[in-house]
């Protein structure tokens, strides 16, 4: 009984259906209604979750024809618009219901996503709901100064500040916008009354608490009383003080906290929230004009759908988040008898991640099975002819029990080979026939219910490599850095079985570069399952919930550079349900080079001596030395990932 046999007994194509890759994919789980898959398997993007939605794989073909190859970052503005919607409207929503009195003045942390196109989306998006900036350094303040133009939103500074940095701060105040210093350091209190009074520019003043209230998840170090940021309360006292002998205790209206991104636990935001509100009040009733209460970032984005408290999750929802702040604030604010203030949040990851999608190309595959073994049946070694035996089974044995007489007789052939009474053309077919036998057994369990626990080492030893034409240290560094897990799925043949277990690895040259857990809404998944690459189709995988933080983190690993990305739009006229507003080209191979001091046309003067020198001492005719400078020449100007096409 060979492996098609164990395939047909357990295995039909057809009972594959388009719900079982939405099942498997978690597309349902972290897609939020935003991703789908229509009739034909492709994946589908809804910027708006009841409108027609756009089929990515149409995406890469219409960036193609405009000459943008993969890898691919795709932008669909309208998700991000829907983003910055919902969150506003759900505060305002949840102020409503609980009858609060302040309103929410949401403000952007430029740093989770700081192009260009992403800010001004944001800001355009924002502008009904006064959504302002949020700047934790002095170019994300220069940024925000000059994009930021409804003065009925705010702009709230955190980070360390130096003169320069107040003082472009200060002059916003000055030409009618609303920037609030938030003091991170003590010594940043003299820092601001010095240059306040230089200026005489009245400065807006807020507090940043060290809690002592400690975070959850992987950016827990961004609160509690060892974090780097913030006021402990004799340093707030002190700090209070400092500003009413400086006749500037009127300057003083908000205070921040911030207990670190992707708070996985709604408990942690709830003690957080309290915590702070009781400084409010206590600030409050010195005789500070208090006005705002910034609750800082940490609104999760579920990762793996499994709305859990695991890292890469969140256990509560968006409006669970808005509510349970509100009535916190106004709990402790109303047994104070202290009025509530406007609520200030500086949610970044929940309103970018969803926004941006990668695509990548499976370029190849590495696998043990790649070589099928020819077996002949005369004249075989003893121990090629054990394998045999157990690779037909006519000693009908059960698949487990296939699977540990191949282990012993694996054994015994690497000892024969060390010792040297087996050859290499034997040892390759011991090899590739053990190989066979374990690919058997694994397809025999693949869709068993119960799996014998040696299957989790035997599936990972046979899981086939997909290697993707992209750079982890480039494109999904949080992958590498903090093991965080991104959705990850084919975008089309979502009809069909994916029959093959993979992890993924990257083209550069470092064996971290690799991707070998994935999202499940259960556990951790080791093992992604993956359709057979076809040599004449290219297969395409996505990398989904990219937005925050990567695109600006991503290194230069190998010289591997941005990627290409193009910028979508709904539009109802077009054929596709879309079009391409903008496209920019990833980086050069010329301008990575630049990034490490090398010039583009030093180098080729450099090569061009070298090879006059062959051609003079005739190792190459004068031509073929041209051919070789001009190509060298245009790969400066080409892009730093593998391109099949030429
Ligand atoms: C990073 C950061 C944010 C953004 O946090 P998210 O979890 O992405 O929403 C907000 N505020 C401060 C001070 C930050 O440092």
């Amino acid at each position: 009984m060979g492996a098609d046999n164990y395939r047909a007994k357990n295995i039909k194509d057809s009972d594959w259906t388009i719900a079982s890759s939405e099942k498997y994919y978690g597309l349902k789980n972290w897609g939020k209604g935003h991703f789908k898959i229509d009739e034909e398997g492709f994946l589908k993007v809804h910027p708006l979750k009841d409108s027609n939605g756009i089929r990515i794989f149409d995406i890469i073909q219409e960036a193609k024809s405009k000459g943008y190859d993969l890898p691919l970052t795709i932008r669909i503005q309208d998700l991000l618009q829907t983003r910055v919607k919902e969150l506003n409207e759900t505060f305002r929503d949840a102020i409503e219901q609980e009858a609060y009195s302040g309103s929410y003045r949401g403000v952007f942390p430029i740093k989770v996503n700081q192009m260009r196109e992403v800010l001004e989306e944001i800001l355009e998006a924002g502008e009904a709901y006064n959504y302002g900036l949020e700047c934790g350094s002095k170019p994300e303040l220069m940024i925000a100064l000059a994009h930021h133009k409804n003065l009925n939103s705010l702009i709230v500074c955190n980070g360390y500040k130096d003169d320069a940095f107040i003082r472009l701060a200060l002059y916003g105040n000055r030409i009618g916008k609303s920037v609030f210093l938030v003091v991170e350091q003590l010594s940043e209190i003299q820092r601001i009354i010095r240059i306040s009074k230089e200026l005489a520019i009245q400065p807006k003043i807020g507090f940043r608490i060290k809690l002592s209230t400690v975070g959850e998840g992987k950016w827990a170090r961004s609160s509690g009383e060892e974090a780097k940021f913030g006021l402990t309360s004799p340093e707030i006292v002190d700090a209070a003080e400092s500003l009413k002998e400086a006749g500037l205790a009127d300057c003083l209206e908000l205070i921040h906290f911030h207990i670190g991104s992707q708070v996985p636990n709604i408990q942690t935001i709830k003690r957080a929230t309290v915590e702070a509100t009781r400084y409010y009040c206590e600030l409050a009733a010195m005789g500070f004009p208090m006005k705002y209460l910034d609750v800082g970032g940490g609104l999760g984005v579920d990762y793996d759908g499994s709305m859990s408290n695991f890292e890469s999750s969140m256990n509560y929802t968006l409006k669970e988040y808005a509510r349970d702040v509100i009535y916190n604030i106004q709990a402790i604010c109303s047994e104070a008898a202290v009025a509530c203030p406007d609520i200030i949040s500086e949610s970044g990851r929940s309103v970018v991640a969803s926004h941006s999608i990668l695509v990548s190309e499976v370029c190849d595959r590495i696998s043990k099975n790649s070589i099928a073994p020819k077996v002949r049946k005369e004249n075989q070694a003893p121990i090629i002819e054990n394998f045999i035996s157990i690779l037909e089974n006519d000693y009908h044995g059960a698949p487990l029990e296939r699977y540990h007489d191949a282990v012993q007789k694996k054994e015994e052939a690497d000892n024969l080979f060390n010792l040297g009474y087996l050859n290499l053309k034997d040892k390759g077919l011991a090899d590739a026939i053990f190989w066979k036998i374990c690919q058997d057994v694994v397809l025999f369990y693949q869709e068993e219910k119960i799996q014998p626990e040696e299957m989790d080492v035997l599936k990972a030893m046979m899981a086939d490599q997909y290697v993707c034409n992209f750079s982890v240290f480039q494109s999904l560094i949080d992958h590498w850095a903090c093991d965080q897990l991104f959705p990850i799925a084919p975008i089309h043949r979502l009809n069909e079985r994916p029959t093959v277990n993979t992890t993924l690895v990257d083209i550069t040259c470092d064996s971290e570069g690799r991707i070998a857990s994935f999202v499940d809404s259960e556990d951790e998944r080791s093992l992604l399952r993956l359709h057979e690459i076809k040599k004449e189709e290219s297969y395409f995988l996505g990398f989904f919930l990219m937005g925050a933080y990567q695109d600006i983190m991503g290194d230069l690993h190998n010289l591997f550079g941005r990627v290409n990305e193009v910028h979508v739009f709904l539009e109802d006229d077009e054929e596709d349900g879309f079009y391409i507003e903008d496209s920019i080209p990833g980086f050069s191979v010329n301008e990575v080079l630049k990034l490490t001091q090398y010039d583009g046309q030093i180098l080729s003067r450099k090569l061009k001596k070298q090879i006059d020198r062959a051609t003079k001492e005739d190792l190459i005719k004068p031509r073929e030395g041209t051919r070789i400078l001009d190509e060298y020449l245009q790969i400066l100007k080409s892009q730093t990932y593998l391109n099949e096409s030429n």
